[in-house]
């Protein structure tokens, strides 16, 4: 579909794409943009995402090991692990002991945490305690409106859930930030101390209780706040300890650009890659190898935790599946399936930002608009903490893109000495597999706004697809 002039890297998309072609790409970005406006949290994606697999025809392994049968090629299941992590597969023609094609993407994003006691009274106004999760510039965080997403699970194991501030007649939440007359000592600081963590405090009310002594403080403001919270959603002070509630910047994704290429939204690092990799396990039928789309929890933290990279999450799933084959699991016949596997790490990457040129190596560097990305190795300062994908894999990673017309660029994230990343890729690799990081490449990682290409959201879909369709 894609001129074969163009099946060349660090070329433009855009150019040479037919209307009909550019067409399909904004329509894809739509369905993209409703997942991002209502997939914020983990557990919301893995939601999304069941749904839509049941709807798509994917039957989940528990069902399957209920009726008694064993798994047959053309299967299209699912595993929702604990709410937060998920697993797809389609069962292909060669036995599973010759490996899995797996994309692994990360389904959890930067936030603002609250913490486990959160509500206390200040100056009249009631505010909420926040924790922030994963790699945040704090200040960014601050006066920008801000919705609250999570669960709280009360004592009778009662699960409420919460969603506050994206309805456009929600109310929203803010973290309050000095104004600039009174802000000397503040601006003399350096930008990464100038907002601390226990500063990012969420405004969440201000009228006291009626009858109550007026006093600034006392409790009279949150007692008031307590009652709606009570009223509204049947929540006490102490259910908070047992919750997971989130603040996350309120609304909706949004195109950018006259021309509208480009897309803003919170959480794309890493749902452009968990969407895309999903869209294309949708469209997966009977593949020779088997297919595994691998949706983890926990990424932005270290990949720590029962639903993180870094547990025995896709071992234990996996032996969960060669149970339910005919020859059964076996220790041997896991390794193999594990060993035998090859994967993309599908998570996104640094474009290069006209108004920061300075961070990247310009002839290592992705940009805006050149398809999607491959990432050879990531790591920081002379490529520590990263696995580095073996030169015959990325071969044949290219090769595939090459053969399916799929535009691509490849690079670093920025300078060698400037800092640097990592992904689930060497937890990919820890069970013996081959894997490479494949993913989109954005401004503004990790920012209440991230921004992507629609074109590139389009090339890694396609990217992902080819991998699983021609994957050997
Ligand atoms: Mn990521
Ligand atoms: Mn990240």
């Amino acid at each position: 579909m894609v001129d074969s002039e163009l099946l060349r890297k660090d070329k433009n998309c855009w150019q040479g794409m037919t209307e009909g072609e550019k067409k399909e790409v904004f329509e894809f970005c739509e369905d993209y943009k409703d997942f991002l406006s209502v997939c914020k949290t983990e557990r919301e994606c893995v939601e999304y995402m069941e749904e839509l697999a049941r709807e798509e025809g994917f039957k989940s392994l528990s069902d399957i090991r209920k009726e008694g049968r064993k798994i047959r090629q053309g299967d299209r299941i699912y595993i929702n692990y604990r709410g937060k992590a998920f697993l797809m597969f389609v069962i292909g023609e060669k036995d599973l002991q010759e490996g899995l094609n797996v994309i692994g993407s990360h389904i959890d994003s930067p936030k603002l945490d609250l913490k486990p006691s959160p509500l206390y009274q200040d100056e009249g106004i009631v505010l909420l305690k926040t924790h922030y999760y994963g790699g945040i510039k704090k200040y960014q965080w601050t006066t920008i409106p801000l919705a609250l997403h999570g669960i709280v699970v009360k004592k009778d194991g009662e699960i409420v859930k919460i969603t506050m501030g994206e309805d456009p007649e929600d109310t929203v939440f803010t973290v309050s930030d000095l104004l600039p007359h009174l802000a000397k000592e503040q601006m003399d600081k350096k930008l990464g101390e100038a907002i601390t963590g226990e500063s990012l405090n969420i405004l969440f009310g201000s009228i006291p209780v009626k009858g109550e002594e007026d006093d600034k403080d006392k409790n009279n403001v949150k007692i008031a706040v307590l009652k709606i919270l009570k009223e509204k959603y049947g929540i006490e002070e102490e259910d908070f300890v047992s919750a997971e509630i989130t603040a996350v910047p309120a609304g909706a994704a949004r195109d950018i650009g006259l021309d509208r290429s480009m897309i803003g939204a919170y959480g794309q690092d890493d749902r452009v890659c968990a969407y895309t990799s999903f869209r294309a396990i949708l469209d997966v039928k009977l593949p020779q190898k088997s297919c595994l789309a691998l949706f983890v929890d926990r990424e932005e933290v270290g990949s720590m935790g029962n639903t993180g990279a870094q547990s025995r999450l896709l071992e234990n799933m996996l032996a969960e599946l060669l149970d339910l084959t005919p020859e059964g699991c076996g220790d041997i016949r896991l390794r193999r399936t594990l060993a035998n596997s090859k994967g993309l790490s599908a998570d996104v990457t640094a474009a290069v930002d006209p108004n920061y040129e300075n961070t990247h190596d310009k002839r290592n560097a992705f940009r805006l608009g050149n398809g999607v990305g491959i990432v050879k190795y990531t790591g920081a300062r002379g490529k520590a903490g990263t696995s580095d994908a073996r030169a015959e894999f990325v071969a044949e990673i290219r090769d595939i893109f090459n053969s399916e017309g799929v535009i691509w660029q490849n690079g670093e994230l920025g300078k060698v000495d400037l800092g640097g990343g990592g992904t689930i890729a060497q937890f990919m690799e820890s069970y013996g597999m081959d894997a490479l990081d494949c993913g989109t490449a954005l401004l503004s990682m990790h920012s209440p706004f991230e921004i992507s290409s629609k074109v590139d959201v389009y090339m890694t879909y396609r990217g992902y697809k080819a991998f699983y369709i021609r994957g050997e």
